[in-house]
């Protein structure tokens, strides 16, 4: 060890990395990089580059998703052993949607004291700029491509009466988008692009308002989903058992016009507005 003040044997830190913009890295994930006695991580060349652009020289080990359980129980004999070590991912923090989770388990169960070293994580900058309530929220990662799980997923979003957080992939980005816009009908949605890079941009629309922005997506997306209007569904429930005068007396008393009343109350029941004309000429 460099650094006894800093790192102590047999400890896994586990550390946030950029999440584009280099100047992101703290000056204790640096010592600590420095430190340890060896770096596991995601992709050994990425990781490469961030050491060599720190001036860090240190072996490297890779621990990846499909090598995760194997690579673990590697690195648990080393710590055992009384060595420190780095756990760190491509980009932003280890185990939130990147391997990360098997070795924690494992140090948990061997008694190995794990460090988190926080720094940047892409679904939490998307938050704090999103617009949205960041008193609650949820972090979903990745919709799934299982047609009936991804339904799922959907319909919780749809009932979320928390902020939802989506990580989503360019290439995917559109069909999210439409799953969303069947799904939601007029909810915010903000879109955080690029975050930290040169291209960096907040979008804020819905579903289909951003459907129209991104037609041909490039870069990392997060994607921040405002939380269902509990009050505006339990009125709506409330108005569908109205009689159909009763629910026009209500929009009449609320001061709306004639034909502001007539679009409402197709939209409460969700019927054409021309049936609900029909019934007031
Ligand atoms: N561990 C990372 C973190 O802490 O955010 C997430 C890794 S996950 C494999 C990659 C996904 O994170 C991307 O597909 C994108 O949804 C999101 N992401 C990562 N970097 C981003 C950035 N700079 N801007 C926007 N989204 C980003």
């Amino acid at each position: 060890m460099n650094d006894l003040e800093l790192n102590e044997d047999g400890v896994l830190y586990v550390v946030a990395t950029p999440i584009g913009n280099l100047e992101d890295i703290t000056f204790r994930a640096i010592k600590v990089l420095e430190g340890v006695d060896c770096i596991a991580a995601e992709d050994t060349r990425h990781t490469l580059k961030l050491l060599n652009h720190f001036n860090i020289s240190k072996p490297l080990i890779s621990y990846y998703r499909h090598n995760e359980d194997d690579k673990s129980d590697f690195l648990i004999q080393k710590l055992l052993n009384g060595e420190s070590i780095a756990l760190v991912s491509d980009a932003g923090t280890p185990g939130i949607c990147d391997p990360g989770q098997a070795i924690i388990y494992k140090c948990i169960q061997n008694g190995i004291k794990i460090v988190p070293i926080p720094g940047a994580c892409a679904m939490i900058n998307a938050l704090i700029c999103s617009g949205l309530d960041t008193n609650k929220f949820k972090f979903m990662g990745f919709l799934s491509i299982n047609k009936k799980i991804r339904k799922q997923e959907l319909e919780e979003i749809k009932k979320s009466d928390v902020t939802i957080i989506l990580y989503e992939a360019p290439h995917k980005l559109k069909d999210t988008l439409k799953d969303l816009a069947s799904a939601l009908e007029n909810r915010r949605i903000t879109i955080a692009r690029e975050l930290t890079k040169i291209h960096e941009e907040f979008v804020r629309g819905t579903a289909n308002e951003l459907l129209q922005v991104f037609d041909n997506p490039k870069g990392e997306f997060v994607l921040i989903i405002e939380k269902t209007d509990k009050t505006q569904d339990e009125e709506k429930l409330i108005l569908q058992e109205l009689t159909l005068e009763q629910h026009y007396q209500y929009y009449l008393k609320k001061g709306f016009s004639k034909n502001e009343i007539i679009k409402r109350i197709a939209k409460d029941r969700n019927v054409n507005k021309n049936e609900i004309y029909k019934k007031f000429v």
